[in-house]
């Protein structure tokens, strides 16, 4: 598997924030993260602004329905040019298989997205997984999960990088496991709990990383950026 990637989290409502961070970070980062607060706010054209900014684009739009309407869904997506949509793998194989079949459908002359599946939400306890019908523990359904999407041919899943150990010994190694939840050494948690360190993650298998505000709340992104990479490339073997 090629060397981890970095992809910063820009989570905001304010087009010309998201580019001001996007300038910042070209260069520093392998792509940014657009989710569903800046998609409601900004659109398509808030994302083709910011790929004018050269960067790749992971638009995390957690897609969950009836098949059918999640493939337009997803086909609409496609069509972008982005390079990573996600969905939760929970709406079930014949919405997983109809997503994946959309992707290719819908990026016409561009390369296909990755297609993620959504495990279970690092938010979730085991009580809330039981109190939805859900089996636990949380580990055991979110390998349920992943194997289901990697059936249903989807390119990788999100996961807690606690998790990412356990997954990445039973999912095909063509499998991505990308995680959220990092936090580098002595950083402020936010509201994330059960946080990883950069170069743990990485140690641990996960392939893309996923990181918002020790970047954005940087009074210097792209030296935060940098020096996340660095901690990447050291827990990879590879020189900063
Ligand atoms: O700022 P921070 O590094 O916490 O941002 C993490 C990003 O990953 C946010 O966009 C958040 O919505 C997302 N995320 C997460 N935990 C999950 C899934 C997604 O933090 N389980």
């Amino acid at each position: 598997m090629s060397s981890a990637q970095l992809y910063c989290a820009l989570d905001t409502t304010n087009l010309l924030q998201a580019q001001t961070w996007a300038r910042n970070l070209a260069g520093h980062v392998d792509g940014v993260k657009l989710g569903l607060e800046f998609f409601v706010a900004n659109g398509p054209a808030g994302v083709r602004a910011l790929q004018a900014e050269g960067l790749s684009i992971f638009l995390d739009l957690k897609l969950h329905d009836i098949p059918n309407t999640v493939a337009g869904g997803m086909r609409a997506a496609a069509a972008l040019g982005v390079s990573i949509i996600t969905v939760h793998a929970m709406g079930g194989p014949a919405m997983l298989q109809a997503a994946k079949a959309a992707s290719i459908e819908g990026a016409g002359k561009h390369p296909p997205p990755r297609v993620i599946g959504i495990t279970v939400m690092t938010s979730l306890s085991e009580e809330d997984l039981t109190a939805t019908g859900q089996h636990g523990p949380v580990g055991s359904q979110a390998l349920r999960l992943a194997e289901l999407a990697s059936d249903c041919r989807l390119d990788g899943v999100v996961c807690s990088a606690r998790e990412a150990a356990a997954l990445r010994a039973k999912l095909d190694s063509s499998m991505l496991l990308i995680t959220p939840g990092i936090r580098p050494r002595g950083g402020d948690l936010q509201d994330q709990k059960r946080v990883v360190t950069p170069g743990d993650a990485v140690r641990l298998g996960a392939n893309i990383l996923v990181i918002g505000r020790p970047i954005t709340e940087s009074p210097d992104p792209g030296a935060a950026a940098r020096a996340i990479r660095a901690e990447m490339n050291a827990a990879q073997g590879h020189d900063a």
